[in-house]
């Protein structure tokens, strides 16, 4: 009955087996290509910026893991420490050096963090980081901005209420509606509404939590000033401020948004990046925030495998490598070039595009722009972002199976995998 993973046979085979045995057939929603159409590729390996597919097929992944993978994938110095690590034993529910060397880069990294709590995801990190907030403040309530993701924990499973109400609905079955009622929900780059949140609510509210670059709804800038007003709203209201970093911690630059804009959050949550590929995600803040956790505070948080030591020693590797070679200003221009040419390409097949980027982030938004907001998103031709998906997947170019997901760049990636991208690109852009 079970046949081994090795001779698996096609995607579509496995797809199938899958099916039986996994929800959809997949361990996370997106993966199952639902939005684009088609069934996902099963991958075997991947190495660099390349990923390749039980079928035999060999992609340039623009993916990247959905963001951690900013050295690319099997980074030998990675594979190497948690060799290393897993050769020591895998799992200790006990101290360990390795966990303190990473706390200490995290702390020098991030301008906000002297101490940091290591958990296992970035919905851990999130989850985690609003419960300090509730219990620093005594205050229940949590503002988020519609279109910005923060993983699948109840607090954050939120669509904005129906007319001007801003109390938030349940986007989820099974997220009880009391829960729900405590996250208000705000329009992103849009400060009048967090200004009428707080000129109701304001002495209810714990924390504002935002993407500084929002990330999940396709790449959103902030625009000017906004993450500036939310600093200024929160500290006259009594309410802290969330950073969620898990996309822009050391990816749009070493010290992730907080450094790139220079706006300090109270609370800053890490993820993708910091695990080098492995699960980790962390929260941190100042001592004194910090210092409310258990168990040197009441705030309650634990966990039976944080700062696992094969995990630990991928991100230490991972953030060593990007203090030591400082690859911001090559990715940057990398992802310079390739959005320049996108948009060239798609004005001269006369397709509205918008292309947003930042770092090694960008999102493409088959849509006149400008997008500042998810209602400006939600008007992008998701059709022809499948149409151009499965153009790329031909032409051997890995996307994201979702037109409002972002676009991610590698160490690994070449100026060769870019002129690539870029032709593949205006081919299917000719056919669109
Ligand atoms: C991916 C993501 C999360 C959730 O992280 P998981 O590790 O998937 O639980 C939270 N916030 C943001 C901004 C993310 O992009």
């Amino acid at each position: 009955m079970i046949s081994p993973a090795s001779d698996s046979g096609s995607s579509s085979d496995l797809h199938a087996r899958a099916q039986r045995v996994i929800p959809g057939g997949v361990n996370s929603p997106v993966r199952a290509f639902h939005s684009v159409g088609g069934d996902p590729i099963y991958i075997e390996s991947a190495q660099g910026s390349r990923i390749r597919s039980v079928d035999g097929r060999e992609y340039i992944d623009c993916v990247c893991s959905w963001g951690p993978l900013i050295l690319g994938h099997a980074e030998a110095r990675v594979v190497a420490a948690v060799q290393r690590a897993a050769e020591g034993g895998t799992s200790y529910g006990a101290p360990t050096a390795g966990e303190c060397e990473l706390a200490e880069r995290i702390v020098a990294i991030v301008p906000t963090a002297e101490k940091v709590r290591l958990v296992n995801s970035g919905t851990e990190a999130t989850m985690s980081a609003v419960r300090l907030a509730r219990g620093a403040t005594g205050r229940d309530r949590i503002v988020k901005f519609e279109g910005c993701y923060h993983g699948h924990s109840d607090s954050f499973l939120i669509k904005a209420g129906s007319g001007a109400a801003t109390f938030g609905q349940p986007s989820s079955p099974g997220v009880p509606a009391s829960v729900a009622a405590d996250t208000l929900s705000a329009s992103y780059n849009d400060v009048d509404s967090v200004e009428a949140i707080f000129q109701s609510n304001g002495d209810t509210i714990a924390a504002v939590i935002v993407e500084p670059v929002a990330g999940n709804m396709g790449v959103v800038l902030p625009g000017e000033a906004f993450l500036q007003s939310l600093r200024r709203m929160t500290q006259e209201h009594g309410a802290l401020l969330i950073f969620d970093e898990v996309i822009t911690g050391f990816r749009v630059a070493l010290g992730g948004a907080q450094a790139l804009y220079a706006v300090a959050p109270d609370i800053t949550t890490l993820g993708k990046v910091i695990g080098g590929g492995l699960p980790v995600g962390a929260y941190c803040a100042s001592a004194a925030l910090m210092d409310q956790m258990s168990p040197d505070g009441p705030v309650y948080q634990a966990g039976t495998l944080s700062g696992n030591p094969l995990a630990v020693a991928a991100g230490t590797a991972t953030l060593r490598i990007l203090q030591e070679e400082a690859p911001y200003a090559r990715l940057g221009a990398m992802m310079d070039r390739l959005c320049g040419g996108l948009s060239a390409s798609a004005s001269a097949a006369a397709i509205p595009l918008t292309v947003h980027h930042v770092g090694s982030m960008a999102g493409l938004f088959f849509n006149a722009g400008p997008v500042r907001s998810y209602a400006e998103v939600a008007i992008s031709d998701a059709g022809r972002y499948a149409r151009f998906h499965a153009a790329m997947l031909q032409a051997g170019i890995y996307l994201a199976p979702s037109a409002f997901e972002a676009f991610f760049l590698s160490t690994a990636h070449t100026d060769e995998d870019i002129d690539a991208i870029l032709a593949a690109a205006s081919a299917a852009f000719a056919v669109l």
